[in-house]
């Protein structure tokens, strides 16, 4: 079924606006190159006003009980479900993911808000045992205040309903900042919890320039806490501002997750099971799996056969059926690509299928695969962001783990062994927020969800994650 795209206001007090000025930006579709419609662009004046905003809807909000933000919320996941054909086919256009794969996200966010429903009647504080009997102690959760969220394009829903369901289950108020490139798909979550009856100035949705909106509102009075998605360099800078003026922060930010494959695995399996993982989103994952070792004695049946379902992929515009692999998101992408593959074969890797943009309409690019890259090259270390596979070989484990330790990224990492004994280690050792061994079972909403060093800090899954959005409050009574 084919909807029209439609272009995207701004969320300002529960109002859908242009921008004071009028200023709007262009709406690609990557698979077309096409303008498909507009989005608007904040001034300062339109910004200051959705900091003021949702510091009244935070005054508002926190004192909605949590059994009603519960029920809200678990209806805003019944409307997105509702809506989920059609916003799929929306962010499709405009991101260029598959329609499955958009689905799939869509879905996916509408359990991530009943997950966080849930965890927002749970927010328990504790008694604390006095010293005295007529004197009582305890520490309640109270939302920390006005939040604001920058996300990226990857995944233009999902990057965003963890922030939004974790502010609002905490009854925190929320300013998102989505991404400029895939506007529309954020904008129709929103509209499902404004249908909801989260009320107006609770949430804000602003685009315009990135970097001057992020500077706008970490540094603002009435915002208390940030979360970012985006690149390590980037979150390094709003990370730093935050810690200026001393605002809590949550960073996801990027990875180079190491797949460690021993020759005791089921090698087929986990060849094609690492094809659909490392092309999903055309490799514009932060969780992708990028740096393959493979042990030398199974390292030429895995690259054959990892190499075969590559090349089986099917590439084209997600909107028809039947694509497993849509365009990059941004032309950009293409040229760092480029610079990044060819830097690698220079330094002496070869080269398996790939390396070449498809067509020159749309920003397709077939799925590549480097392998024996020496570890100096740049896509050694550097987050490729794209369909890339980079495989090398170890021989022993000790190998394998200290190769997979060296960079200072630690978002996912992934492994397939039947030994126990080098999975138990793998778990221990590997240096990484996130690993998983002999399937993926990464990112749902009841896992913690994470990096740590370069990658970030912070939960964005799992039972801690709502405390991002609280602070702990001590109170002690004398009975006097
Ligand atoms: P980029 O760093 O320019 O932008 C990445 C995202 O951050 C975009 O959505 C952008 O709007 C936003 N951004 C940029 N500067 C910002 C600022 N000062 N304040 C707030 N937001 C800001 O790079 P790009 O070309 O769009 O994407 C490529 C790189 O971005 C990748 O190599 C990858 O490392 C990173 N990225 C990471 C994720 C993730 O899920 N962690 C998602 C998208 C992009």
């Amino acid at each position: 079924m084919t909807y029209t795209y439609p272009d995207t206001k701004l969320l300002i007090d529960g109002i859908w606006r242009d921008a004071e000025n009028g200023r709007t930006l262009d709406v690609i579709n990557p698979a077309t190159s096409e303008i498909i419609g507009q989005v608007a662009y904040a001034s300062k004046a339109d910004l200051e006003e959705a900091a003021l905003a949702v510091g009244r809807g935070f005054d508002l909000w926190k004192n909605v009980s949590s059994f009603e933000r519960y029920k809200i919320m678990r209806q805003a996941a019944n409307i997105l479900r509702e809506r989920a054909e059609k916003i799929a086919w929306i962010m499709t256009c405009e991101q260029g993911k598959p329609l499955a794969q958009a689905r799939i996200e869509i879905l996916a966010a509408a359990d991530v808000i009943d997950w966080f429903a849930e965890e927002a009647r749970r927010t328990y504080g504790q008694t604390i045992p006095a010293r005295s009997a007529d004197v009582l102690q305890y520490s309640v959760k109270l939302p920390v205040g006005p939040v604001a969220a920058f996300t990226p394009w990857n995944f233009p829903i999902n990057q965003v309903v963890r922030k939004l369901s974790g502010a609002l289950a905490a009854g925190c108020s929320i300013v998102v900042k989505a991404p400029e490139e895939t506007p529309a798909s954020p904008a129709a979550l929103i509209q499902a919890f404004i249908d909801a009856g989260v009320p107006a100035g609770v949430i804000a949705l602003v685009y315009g320039d990135p970097a001057e909106i992020s500077n706008f509102f970490i540094t603002h009075p009435v915002i208390e806490k940030i979360s970012f998605t985006g690149s390590t360099v980037i979150g390094k800078q709003l990370a730093a501002l935050a810690g200026q003026h001393m605002k809590k922060s949550t960073m996801e930010l990027g990875g180079h997750a190491p797949v460690l494959v021993f020759d005791d695995s089921d090698i087929e399996a986990a060849a094609n099971l690492m094809v659909a993982s490392k092309y999903r989103n055309c490799g514009q994952v932060c969780v992708s799996p990028t740096r393959f070792l493979v042990q030398d004695s199974v390292y030429d049946r895995f690259v054959s056969t990892f190499v075969a379902g590559a090349q089986k992929l099917k590439i084209g515009n997600g909107v028809e059926e039947g694509v497993d692999v849509g365009p990059l998101a941004n032309e950009r992408r293409i040229p760092a690509l480029n610079a990044l593959i060819a830097d690698a074969l220079t330094a002496g890797a070869k080269l398996h299928c790939g390396y070449e943009r498809i067509g020159n309409k749309g920003y397709f690019y077939a799925p590549t695969v480097v392998g024996d890259v020496p570890i100096t090259a740049r896509i050694m270390n550097e987050e490729p962001f794209g369909p890339v596979a980079v495989i090398n070989r170890f021989k022993t484990v000790d190998e394998a783990i200290v190769e997979a330790n060296r960079l200072r990224y630690g978002l996912a990492s992934y492994a397939f062994t039947r030994s126990t004994t080098i999975a138990h280690r793998l778990g221990l050792e590997v240096k990484a927020g996130m690993m998983t061994i002999n399937h993926i079972g990464l990112a749902l909403p009841e896992v913690p969800f994470g990096g740590i060093k370069d990658s970030g800090y912070g939960t964005e899954g799992g039972s801690e994650a709502i405390n991002a959005y609280l602070e702990t409050k001590f109170v002690t009574i004398a009975n006097i």
